[in-house]
């Protein structure tokens, strides 16, 4: 969906009335929703499949909606980025996802943690300076915590993105590009950018069986991460046989529904106790 002049709340709805009535109302409630705890984080596990161990996981927002109920991020966070309100959310996860990974590694001290930047954090001027604030404040080794940006975050300005993703690395932050293969344009800049993972989307895990050309770009991808030296992620993972695909394809890690969808923490530390006595 596009902006269209200044009535940004055409991207949520065809019916232009309909949809100012309801964005205005969200939007007002979103300015609320910190400060009324309406967030939660829920954790997505990354299996290794060479030793099939959980070796990570994803910190995914959820915001439950007084009146409304849960609210999909996809909608919500769009909406958050185009007033600004995503950077204070975006604190919030971090810190929550810092705290959360401290807990974690009183058991599973290898375990890593991964969180989602949208564009308009990245391009914050302290983002730097704020990541650093929260690695102290939480106390977390930073070498565990994995930024996720996408191609289209990354590429409208890659010499800054570099600049950037360099002092991220120089605080011993890991960097993954997240939905990689639908951007197009990032391959000619990949090995310019400083990277220890690649996030394949989950379009192309989802065609794998059935279109031969999804399960080409799927090997490439494999192929190519194993040349640059970066991590492989397959996201979207929902059945044994990609999973199957995915580990005799030599893809370092799988996500998807067929491990684990994403858990409350609760259930995150269940899910990790079964998985260690199988
Ligand atoms: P994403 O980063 O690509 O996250 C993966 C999405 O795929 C998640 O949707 C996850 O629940 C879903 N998923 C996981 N396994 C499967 C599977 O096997 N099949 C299918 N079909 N889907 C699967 P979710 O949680 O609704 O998040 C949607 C998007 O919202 C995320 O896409 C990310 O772009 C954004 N998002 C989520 N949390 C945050 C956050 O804390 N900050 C920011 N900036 N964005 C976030
Ligand atoms: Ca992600
Ligand atoms: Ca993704
Ligand atoms: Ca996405």
């Amino acid at each position: 969906a596009k902006r269209k002049g200044k009535n940004r709340l055409e991207i949520y709805n065809q019916d232009e009335h309909e949809s100012n009535e309801v964005d205005f109302a969200l939007e007002n409630d979103l300015h609320k929703a910190i400060e009324r705890g309406e967030f939660s984080l829920h954790y997505q596990p990354l299996l290794h499949l060479r030793t099939n161990q959980i070796i990570g996981v994803e910190a995914l927002i959820r915001w439950n909606h007084p009146k409304r109920g849960l609210i999909s991020p996809a909608t919500f966070i769009p909406l958050a980025e185009e007033t600004g309100l995503v950077v204070a959310i975006s604190e919030w996860v971090i810190e929550e996802a810092c705290k959360r990974l401290k807990q974690l590694h009183t058991e599973y001290p290898r375990i890593k943690m991964n969180v989602n930047l949208s564009t308009l954090c990245f391009l914050q001027h302290d983002l730097v300076e704020s990541l650093e604030r929260l690695i102290q404040k939480t106390n977390v080794d930073p070498r565990y915590l994995e930024v996720e940006l996408t191609e289209s975050t990354l590429m409208p300005n890659a010499s800054f993105a570099i600049e950037r993703l360099v002092q991220m690395k120089q605080q011993q932050i890991k960097i993954a590009i997240d939905d990689f293969g639908t951007g197009f344009s990032a391959l000619s800049y990949l090995h310019r950018f400083p990277i220890d993972t690649l996030k394949i989307d989950k379009s192309f895990i989802r065609n794998l069986s059935s279109y031969r050309g999804e399960a080409a770009i799927v090997k490439a991808i494999i192929d190519m991460g194993r040349s640059l030296n970066v991590s492989v992620v397959a996201e979207g993972v929902e059945t044994e046989k990609q999973y199957k695909f995915l580990k005799d394809h030599g893809c370092d890690y799988a996500q998807g529904y067929y491990i684990s969808k994403p858990l409350p923490f609760e259930e995150l530390l269940l899910f990790l106790q079964e998985w260690e006595t199988e």
